[in-house]
């Protein structure tokens, strides 16, 4: 299955991420881990990521895009995926589009982690990552609202609708049941 995971940050989209590439045996493919295993390596493309992720900002769609191409072209990816944290504009969407067209492929769904604005700050408290204070946090928000959101409308009857808030597992219940597992 070749799938894509929205959300806002703090839905909670990596664990849940990690669960059905597990139970769905594809690859999680992680635009936020990619850069921070970059930012750990020390590596010329997290040099340039870092400072837009310190600030909560998205890193330039070139940068981005060219790291997840690199990533998909993996053999392992070229039986399905789960792409978390790509695309983040529609931009980036028509981006991947036209790049899976170009190997015959398509999206077999986009995952709608649904979630109210308090739980989500308080997820992202909780968690501790670097770029989780309160400043960056409402810079990330602001971000989703305003270029991530508009990818519910963009991908339209793709998009399959998750009730995020419990437990994990209850959660992973009910994903799997919306992708007819
Ligand atoms: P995440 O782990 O998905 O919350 O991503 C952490 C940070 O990485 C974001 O706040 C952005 O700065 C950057 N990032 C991740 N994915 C993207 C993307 N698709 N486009 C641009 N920046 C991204």
């Amino acid at each position: 299955m070749r799938l894509v995971l929205l959300g806002p940050p703090g839905a909670g989209k990596g664990t849940q991420a990690a669960l059905l590439s597990e139970k769905l045996n594809i690859p999680h493919i992680s635009t936020g881990d990619l850069f921070r295993a970059n930012i750990g390596e020390g590596t010329p493309l997290g040099l340039e990521a870092k400072e837009y992720i310190d600030a909560g900002k998205l890193v330039p769609t070139d940068v981005t895009a060219r790291m997840v191409k690199a990533r998909l072209a993996e053999d392992d990816a070229k039986n399905g995926f789960l792409l978390d944290g790509f695309p983040r504009t529609v931009e980036q969407a028509e981006i991947l589009a036209e790049f899976l067209k170009e190997q015959d492929q398509k999206l077999d769904g986009v995952l709608n982690f649904r979630v109210s604005e308090d739980v989500v700050v308080e997820r992202m408290l909780a968690r501790g990552r670097a770029d989780d204070n309160e400043e960056t946090i409402r810079t990330r928000m602001a971000v989703y609202r305003d270029e991530t959101a508009p990818l519910i409308d963009h991908y339209g009857d793709a998009i399959i609708n998750i009730e995020a808030e419990g437990e994990v597992e209850e959660i992973n219940e009910r994903a799997m049941k919306a992708l007819g597992k």
